[in-house]
């Protein structure tokens, strides 16, 4: 496939917006007399026919520049720097493009960043993680749409379906790499091509992941769970150790995957009236639960966890601590107190305890808290109380805890019965205070 021409793959699979700016990026390159091409993931997925939006684009000069001579001529602009000389373009009707340059990558350490040259687009596709996401596709005028496929990147991809690394070092150099293979072969129903299966193995066994930094773990953990199925990855680092050797001790048994599969179909009906939970936080949930609390805490300090990470890992201790257990007992549960338990948690929290305890009552009530008391609202705000005589202060936020309650409870059903209520509390706070 080396030399091939994929044009009318461009043509009929790139919506023509992306298709005419490449096409005017190529005449830019010719005119600054430099090779420029579309590259990695975009030209993966254009093979494989899924849409793609965003484009990466790599030219054999300081991409930068590039950027910006192409946003003067196209009325773009230009976004963002990075150290390695990428910027991200922006077209009105057209995406976002990162412009990169070409450029080799030496490892001098394992995990440690590698040491950037500007190269060719030879180099530039070296250093790249699978054969898959190697190939590139040149868009000068000239040669337009001809497929650099120089790893056999093309044949894997389309009639193997394996990946597969280009060098024996690829992941000590880089050991995020694990979790990248991990998401593609799920994504694309792989498998890893034998020596490379036997490479990430290896690799997880030397704890090669101790190098990589918390952020770059965590990043690449949000990526798989924002995979539209994300139990077959999950699974996949819990049974090879790899979550065993990000912090020891981690995995998550084969019993969670009826969790993933029903937070997945919880999540396609739509956002709860408790509000719309973040289904990736919802997954982490599950993958953390089954730890001990002193795992679970060893991992949100491994992965740098950010506050709403923390909060949640809080949440669900506390869950555990002070709410299932009402909730899951045989004895009746008033409405009210199950608002009164469940408002103090997100919607993410409420989710996952629906998806982790489904079939028994414990989710039975956090749904009905969820889709029926969520929202409950008084008819009477605090000026009515006072409009009413009730004194500003305390007792207006009290008289409107039981006004709630009396609502949620069905014992009140319009503004007039609360009014009689707020009244008949009003005057028993007056006579409690004067005896
Ligand atoms: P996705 O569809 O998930 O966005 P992608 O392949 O486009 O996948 P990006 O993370 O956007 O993923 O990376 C773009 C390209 O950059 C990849 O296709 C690959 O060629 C290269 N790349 C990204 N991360 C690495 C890495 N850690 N090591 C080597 N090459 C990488």
């Amino acid at each position: 496939m080396h030399g091939t021409n994929i044009t009318m793959l461009l043509e009929s699979k790139l919506r023509g917006e992306s298709l005419q700016l490449l096409r005017k990026l190529g005449e830019l390159a010719d005119e600054r007399g430099v090779d420029a091409y579309v590259v990695g993931g975009v030209v993966r997925d254009l093979i494989l026919g899924v849409p793609t939006f965003d484009l990466d684009v790599v030219v054999e000069e300081r991409g930068e520049e590039f950027a910006e001579a192409a946003a003067v001529r196209l009325g773009g602009s230009v976004k963002a720097h990075t150290r390695f000389g990428t910027a991200i373009m922006g077209v009105p009707g057209s995406g976002k493009v990162d412009v990169a340059t070409a450029r080799s990558e030496v490892y001098e350490r394992p995990g440690a960043l590698p040491v950037v040259t500007p190269g060719r687009i030879e180099q530039d596709l070296e250093r790249r993680d699978f054969t898959i996401n190697s190939m590139a596709v040149k868009i000068n005028a000239g040669e337009f749409g001809r497929l650099l496929n120089l790893h056999g990147g093309y044949d894997d991809l389309t009639k193997r379906g394996v990946l597969r690394v280009l060098t024996e070092r690829s992941f000590e150099d880089d050991p995020t790499r694990i979790l990248r293979g991990v998401r593609f072969a799920a994504r694309f129903g792989f498998t890893l091509e034998a020596e490379t299966e036997q490479l990430l193995r290896q690799a997880v066994a030397e704890d090669r992941l101790t190098t990589v930094s918390g952020e770059r773990i965590a990043n690449e953990i949000v990526l798989i769970l924002g995979e539209p199925e994300p139990w077959a990855p999950v699974e996949r680092l819990a049974t090879w150790g790899i979550l065993d050797a990000i912090v020891a001790k981690w995995t998550v048994p084969p019993e969670a995957e009826a969790t993933f599969v029903e937070i997945g179909r919880l999540a396609s009906d739509g956002p709860a009236d408790g509000g719309e939970a973040e289904t990736w936080r919802v997954h982490f949930l599950a993958m953390l639960e089954p730890a001990d609390r002193s795992v679970r805490n060893m991992i949100v300090d491994r992965l740098n966890a950010g506050r709403r990470i923390r909060t949640l890992v809080l949440e669900l201790a506390r869950f555990e601590d002070e709410a299932r257990a009402l909730l899951a007992s045989d004895a009746r549960v008033r409405d009210s107190t199950l608002h009164r338990t469940l408002r103090r948690y997100s919607p993410e929290l409420l989710e996952f305890c629906r998806a982790r305890w489904r079939g028994t009552p414990v989710a039975e009530r956090v749904a009905r808290y969820v889709t029926e008391l969520a929202h409950a609202a008084t008819s009477l705000a605090g000026g009515d109380l006072v409009a009413l005589g009730v004194r500003q202060g305390p007792a207006v936020g009290e008289i409107l805890a039981k006004l709630l309650e009396a609502r949620i409870d069905g014992a009140v059903a319009s503004r007039e019965d609360e009014i009689a209520l707020a009244t008949k509390l009003a005057r028993e706070l007056d006579e409690g205070n004067k005896s």
